[in-house]
């Protein structure tokens, strides 16, 4: 049974913007019961919600960075020390494992310190070359955006709504969350700790409801977009936000590739790819799922990777002793049993899991390996997300780089090699947005210090780095003129004046000054 405990679901409750009295009830996801009950916002909360934390963004704004961070500092002791409680919440909603939720709780601490160090810098005003030397000066300023409306999924609810909102509201803008209804306990609770480092209660506000609806009205009133989610739905906001002339970041979906070079350690490498498939019951969207092998080492590396696998204990629980958890909800089942039914139709070979598990608990599903996936197979193109992975033969390194490009995703690529050079070559060949070398997915996701995100049908814009924080804010040019050299004073003919700007640009231009 879950170990939430009542009072502090009550507290949570509170922290929704909501004057309906409309309610759901949302799932504790190892058991299949009912976890908690809690409020729907309206269309009109939305716009509450964007008003309140409107006005306080101008305060907020008008603060020095210093006293802004201070709030920063404490949160993330404050997350840290309530790390528990945090993995609870993550475990009772999305029914993964405590490990992974304990990793998805690094990322907004991460993040946090990240900016906490770097902000100072990338928001502080910059002098440009002005227009005239010693005439005009220009500096540049960042201001905020205003209210910025993030939209997360249920796979990471807290690390995808405050990695993406933290950085937002250093930047100096207030926040209209939407989580996923399914998920929405641990971002409360993220932003209840918030509330308690001293943020002021009006400048983050939380909606929930259905998402075109609830989602909808955020996308038609924010200042600017930060969502995370699927393609289908990423595009329709960027349409959405786009008629608005509202920028948007955007996060979606991949089908990421991993490939295995021919002097890889194959030991080390099927140890890296269980992790790099199987993380989260694969619901990441960094998650490999196709995996090329040369001829020659297919058979040695699938038994190496098949032979970890069976060394993975798949469980429920509110404790560390599972290495895999549980799918989130009947519709991620239904996909993943839907992907493997319809390959082994098809003809796949199953090397290994390929079985929903009920007796572990209602969505679980098994760590599965396929062979034989033919281009006409629901797997072979369309992101699964869920614990199940595809190996490929391959004859030539750039047959592997054509297989892994062979995609209209562009989020993250694996690369295993002996030679780290030429493995990090490859990898630069990878059209996704993050490639790592020897690891799956964490080496690059984990250093905040590197932009994050997806090309073609993954996404636009990128978290983490100098974009994550500078995306959320409008880039103001204030020019000084100090002494009018634009214009030709009275007594002199605009024709010598010409003359005279034609030769001084000539000049700039050979001293290298403009
Ligand atoms: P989804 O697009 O169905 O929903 C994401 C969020 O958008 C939810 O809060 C949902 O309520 C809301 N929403 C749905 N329709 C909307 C609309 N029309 N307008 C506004 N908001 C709307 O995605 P999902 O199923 O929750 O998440 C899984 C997908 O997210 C996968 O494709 C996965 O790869 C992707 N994802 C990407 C990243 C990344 O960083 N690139 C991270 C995690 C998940």
């Amino acid at each position: 049974m879950s170990p939430l405990k009542d009072a502090l679901l009550t507290t949570l409750r509170a922290r929704v913007c909501s004057s309906t009295s409309d309610t759901y009830t949302t799932t504790e996801v190892f058991t299949g019961g009912d976890l908690t009950t809690l409020p729907e916002s309206s269309v009109t909360d939305v716009q509450t919600a964007y008003e309140r934390a409107s006005r306080a963004q101008r305060s907020w704004a008008a603060l020095p960075v210093s006293e802004r961070l201070a709030v920063f500092h404490r949160f993330h002791k404050l997350l840290l020390r309530e790390r528990e409680t945090m993995a609870d919440l993550l475990q009772a909603e999305t029914g993964k494992a405590r490990r992974d939720a304990f990793e998805e709780l690094c990322e907004p601490a991460l993040v946090t310190s990240y900016y906490l160090r770097t902000a100072p810098g990338l928001l502080r005003p910059r002098r440009r070359a002005g227009l005239l030397p010693g005439a005009i000066t220009v500096r540049e300023l960042r201001q905020p955006k205003g209210v910025v409306g993030i939209i997360s999924p249920w796979n990471y609810p807290f690390a995808l709504s405050f990695g993406d909102l933290v950085p937002a509201l250093i930047a100096g803008n207030g926040v209209v969350l939407k989580p996923d209804s399914q998920t929405a306990l641990s971002p409360l609770f993220g932003v209840e700790l918030l509330y308690r480092a001293g943020l002021p209660v009006d400048l983050l506000q939380v909606v929930l409801g259905d998402g075109p609806v609830i989602g909808g009205a955020v996308v038609d009133t924010c200042d600017y977009i930060g969502f995370t989610g699927s393609s289908r739905t990423g595009a329709l906001i960027a349409a959405q936000a786009g008629a608005r002339l509202v920028g948007c970041s955007l996060e979606l979906g991949g089908k990421n590739p991993m490939i295995v070079l021919d002097d890889a350690d194959v030991a080390a490498t099927a140890r890296s790819a269980v992790r790099g498939c199987f993380a989260n019951a694969g619901q990441l969207c960094l998650s490999l799922e196709r995996i090329y092998v040369p001829d020659a080492l297919f058979d040695q590396f699938s038994a190496a990777f098949v032979d970890e696998i069976g060394r993975l204990k798949q469980a429920g629980g509110y404790d560390y002793g599972a290495d895999v958890g549980s799918l989130t909800s009947q519709r991620a089942l239904k996909t993943v049993s839907e992907h493997v039914d319809d390959a082994r139709a098809k003809g796949a070979t199953v090397l290994t899991g390929g079985r929903p598990r009920p007796d572990l608990g209602p969505y679980f599903y098994e760590p599965t390996v396929l062979t034989d996936v033919t281009p006409d197979m629901l797997c072979h193109r369309a992101e699964t997300f869920g614990p199940v992975v595809s190996l490929y033969p391959y004859a030539s390194e750039d047959d592997a780089v054509a297989l892994a490009n062979d995609t209209e995703f562009g989020l993250n690529a694996s690369v295993h090699g002996g030679d780290l050079a030429r493995a990090s070559a490859v990898a630069s060949r990878l059209r996704a947005g993050t490639a790592n070398v020897n690891d799956g997915y964490a080496s690059a996701f984990g250093s905040t210090d590197a932009p994050m995100g997806g090309m073609g049908a993954s996404g636009l814009g990128r978290r983490h780095g100098v974009e994550g924080l500078l995306r959320y804010t409008e880039v103001q040019a204030v020019a000084i003129n100090r002494f009018d050299m634009l214009n030709p004073p009275k007594w002199l003919p605009y024709g010598v004046f010409s003359r005279l700007m034609a030769l001084s640009l000539r000049a700039m231009k050979a001293l290298r000054l403009r």
